[in-house]
């Protein structure tokens, strides 16, 4: 265990934190005598690092430490595990998140290219234009109050929108995968928010993505 920098992968396939909490080390001489016992008495996760806090002898050792530290610190003298601790997950990581929103985007754009494809040959993209033919007349008769032609343009609008939403429904396309509607206004489902941070929804999907990278893991173990 000594000497590897990274995240601790489960047999599960999830990320834990490498040094598991409240485990012992108990570090030794050359001859075997015991000197000191470490134990991690917390971790936490900040800015994309491992933070460890330690006790050696049972004291406080004052301030976090990083994985390499704990690695100089534990790695001075020969160590034994005296007690093993407790894995603990490591929380949503940012390379998750990326991993998740970019294999989403990439099923949405293959999605999006299959409703293209199925509706071809279709009136659909036809109605379409006639419908973005009408847009400024009506947006112009509602401007000028003259109610009756706004009126006449609606009727035609919202029956070539009718006969739209028929082809869709026979060539079983879903019109937001078509009109690639994004479901977070705040990352446009890209997983980010303007200033980088994870967005709000990826939070609320959190053992989504944890379980969808887990499994990328797993089959790349077996790989
Ligand atoms: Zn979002």
């Amino acid at each position: 265990m000594y000497g590897k920098t990274q995240h601790f992968e489960g047999a599960d396939g999830r990320l834990y934190f490498h040094y598991p909490l409240h485990a012992r080390y108990l570090s030794k001489t050359t001859a075997g005598e015991p000197l000191f016992e470490h134990e991690i008495t917390a971790c936490e996760y900040i800015d994309g690092k491992e933070l460890y806090t330690l006790a050696c002898n049972g004291a406080p050792i004052t301030g976090a430490k990083t994985l390499e530290q704990v690695d100089l610190i534990l790695g001075f003298f020969d160590h034994d595990m005296t007690e093993p601790g407790e894995r603990v997950e490591l929380p949503l990581l940012e390379e998750e998140v990326r991993l998740y929103y970019e294999d989403l985007a990439k099923e949405l754009r293959k999605a999006n290219a299959e409703a293209n494809a199925k509706l071809k040959g279709t009136e659909y993209f036809k109605l379409k234009s006639q419908i973005e033919s009408l847009s400024p007349p009506l947006r112009f008769a509602r401007s000028c109050g003259d109610d009756k032609k706004a009126a006449e343009l609606e009727v035609k609008l919202n029956a070539l929108a009718a006969e739209q939403h028929k082809i869709l429904e026979s060539v079983g396309v879903d019109r937001d995968v078509l009109t690639k509607k994004t479901s977070c206004a705040v990352c446009g489902d890209c997983g980010f928010t303007p200033a980088g941070d994870i967005c709000s929804c990826a939070i609320g999907r959190t053992e989504e993505i944890k379980k969808y990278n887990a499994e990328l893991r797993l089959a790349r173990r077996k790989a």
